[in-house]
């Protein structure tokens, strides 16, 4: 069995994270348990800063935090030098209030609102990801009222596409975020900015998928960016000053997965980016990359306690654990792949094959198909690798069943970093019927 970051099995046959026996850490807090390898959050957070300074050029590494946005999670990323990129108000502010520095936080999205662009222009956000036309409309309004000038990149929409092992490359790209090359909706947009007072065009913006396990993507999107740089800079002379080419860097989920180190995705973005910067005599600007799941998302586990099986003679044995498509959307979302162990027993030979279930009223609910297991026990602890990513973030109330604790564990500590919600939590916002509510609003 391929074991993460600090994993260790220790001699009572427990899996170890962070040197905390995981166990140990369901007892502690239940389950189901998010467990945070934070040294493996670490590694990676480094790797891609040491192989920006390799290249000698100047850089910024932006924790894309929907992948797993908490407090501590932020303050983590900040004392990690990353930036920050948010896609919401909630984002925002949730950052805002672990005391990020505003200056490195940058804000994504294709539809934020009114309110959510004052909040970031107020805050003194370090950039605005441009998405579409009527988001320029809004910046410059809400520029000029508050008398602000707003640091402001243009997400393109290269026409390329990637996905783990494959990149399709399309001549005008069939998506709801950013600004087309092909059709000229960039080239417009670039205007629009330049002719701003009060929006200042940093530069440009592209993110071209997930999972990616290659790097002729970012080659490709580097080439069609620099093409469309090209024509500004005959247009108006536009000089960019910060290029910022998105994450998706993969993860290894499962056996087959073959994710390329951090300073292999990073010197190829160098190399693409001083090439066609020469080419058109600019000075390299500042590269921009935003990681989410290549930092967090095989750092954590997600312990589940085993409750009922059902064996079906030659056909299925299924095993039901404690929680499900509520704390981990993406097996029903994205038929996501997972790998684990049994956290009590790792030693043990896994001889069986079980279907891992949710416990939420979908047959949809399945949280792994095939999973080798030895025989299991009520009460067992399963441990399912490599929910670091999109795992708590996409956590809700279905069923109305409360969302998990989360624990970071390095160095033999452990520290609660958010609580288990509680069945009043899942009422706080309710508000009691009332039978004559036409009698009591009119008093
Ligand atoms: C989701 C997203 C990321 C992070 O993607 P990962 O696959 O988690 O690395 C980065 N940039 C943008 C614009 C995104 O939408």
């Amino acid at each position: 069995m391929y074991l993460h970051g600090t994993m260790t099995i220790n001699e009572a046959g427990h899996l170890e994270i962070g040197g905390v026996d995981t166990v140990d850490l369901a007892k502690k807090y239940d389950t189901p348990l998010f467990v945070y390898d934070t040294a493996l959050i670490k590694e990676r957070a480094r790797a891609f800063k040491q192989a920006f300074e390799a290249e000698g050029v100047s850089y910024q590494v932006a924790y894309a935090s929907k992948a797993f946005s908490c407090i501590a999670m932020y303050q983590l990323a900040a004392s990690l030098d990353l930036s920050i990129d948010v896609v919401s108000g909630g984002e925002l502010y949730t950052a805002l209030k672990a005391g990020v520095e505003p200056g490195k936080i940058h804000f994504h999205g294709n539809n934020k609102s009114h309110g959510e662009l004052e909040m970031a222009i107020k805050a003194g956000i370090g950039c605005i990801v441009a998405d579409n036309f009527y988001e320029l409309e809004l910046l410059e309004e809400l520029a000029a009222n508050m008398e602000q000038t707003v640091s402001v990149l243009l997400r393109l929409t290269p026409g390329v596409e990637a996905h783990t092992h494959e990149f399709i490359a399309t001549g005008q790209e069939d998506s709801k975020f950013g600004f087309d090359i092909a059709s000229g909706q960039a080239d417009k947009a670039a205007q629009i900015a330049e002719r701003s007072k009060f929006i200042d065009l940093l530069g440009v913006h592209s993110h071209i998928g997930s999972q990616i396990f290659e790097t002729e993507g970012f080659v490709l999107a580097i080439e069609k960016v620099f093409n469309q740089l090209q024509a500004w800079q005959e247009e108006f002379d536009f000089v960019p000053r910060v290029l910022n080419f998105g994450g998706g860097f993969g993860i290894r989920y499962v056996e087959g997965d073959k994710p390329l180190e951090p300073e292999t995705y990073i010197r190829e973005i160098v190399k693409e980016t001083k090439k066609h910067a020469d080419r058109l005599g600019l000075a390299i600007p500042e590269i921009w990359i935003e990681p989410g799941r290549s930092l967090v998302g095989d750092a954590a586990t997600t312990l589940y306690t085993i409750g009922s099986t059902k064996d079906i003679p030659n056909v299925r044995r299924y095993l039901s654990v404690d929680g499900g498509m509520s704390d981990n959307l993406r097996p029903a979302l994205y038929d996501a792949k997972y790998e684990g162990l049994l956290a009590n027993r790792a030693h043990d030979k896994a001889e069986e094959t079980f279907s891992v279930a949710g416990k939420c009223c979908e047959s949809g609910d399945m949280l792994v198909w095939d999973m080798p297991l030895p025989e299991v026990q009520h009460g067992d602890v399963l441990a399912m690798f490599c929910t670091g990513a999109y795992g708590y973030s996409m956590a809700n109330n279905y069923n109305r069943i409360p969302r998990p604790a989360v624990v970071f564990a390095e160095d033999g500590a452990d520290q609660l970093v958010i609580q288990r919600e509680s069945y009043e939590d899942l009422t706080k916002l309710d508000l009691a019927y009332q039978a004559n509510v036409k009698e009591t609003s009119d008093v």
